[in-house]
């Protein structure tokens, strides 16, 4: 039987930003717009995505390394641990990456923990604006280990 934990995203949120090169520009013309928002939470990103941020938007956004070398992990590790609530990726669809190993880590382990993950700018519109940002969210996601026991 598969059984599931509870977890609850907090009215105060985790959120981690992150833009290939070629987004970068939007990421920060979408914050600028979002700024009043985005304060109001816990903000961290991919190393130079949150320089970026922070120097011109004038917003403190806590950095990691830089995603091709390790930040996209670094993030995803602490979705893992709870400590990442809601991704902002702006991924770039028509540039190839040298990380792309570990973008698709990040989706994967996002969708496994039930993480709100935009990757283009209107799920992003959609979900800043959403009534649950100024909410408690309760949500149950799938325990694994049972599952794989279940299956095995
Ligand atoms: P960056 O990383 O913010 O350090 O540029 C983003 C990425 O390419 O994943």
């Amino acid at each position: 039987m598969l059984e599931y934990l509870n977890m609850t995203i907090k009215k105060q949120k985790n959120i981690a930003l992150i833009a290939h090169d070629g987004k970068k520009q939007e990421m920060l013309k979408w914050c600028e717009a979002n700024k009043d928002i985005l304060q109001k939470h816990k903000l961290s990103g991919t190393g130079t995505t949150a320089r970026m941020i922070t120097e011109h938007v004038g917003i403190q956004v806590k950095g990691y390394n830089s995603g091709p070398l390790g930040g996209d992990q670094q993030i995803g590790a602490k979705i893992v641990e709870g400590n990442i609530d809601m991704v902002i990726f702006f991924s770039d669809p028509l540039a190839a990456q040298p990380h792309d190993p570990d973008v698709k880590a990040l989706l994967r382990i996002a969708q496994v923990y039930d993480i709100p993950m935009a990757n283009n700018i209107a799920t992003a519109d959609f979900l800043i604006r959403s009534s649950l940002m100024d909410e408690e969210y309760s949500h149950q996601i799938e325990n694994f280990k049972n599952t794989v026991e279940d299956y095995t």
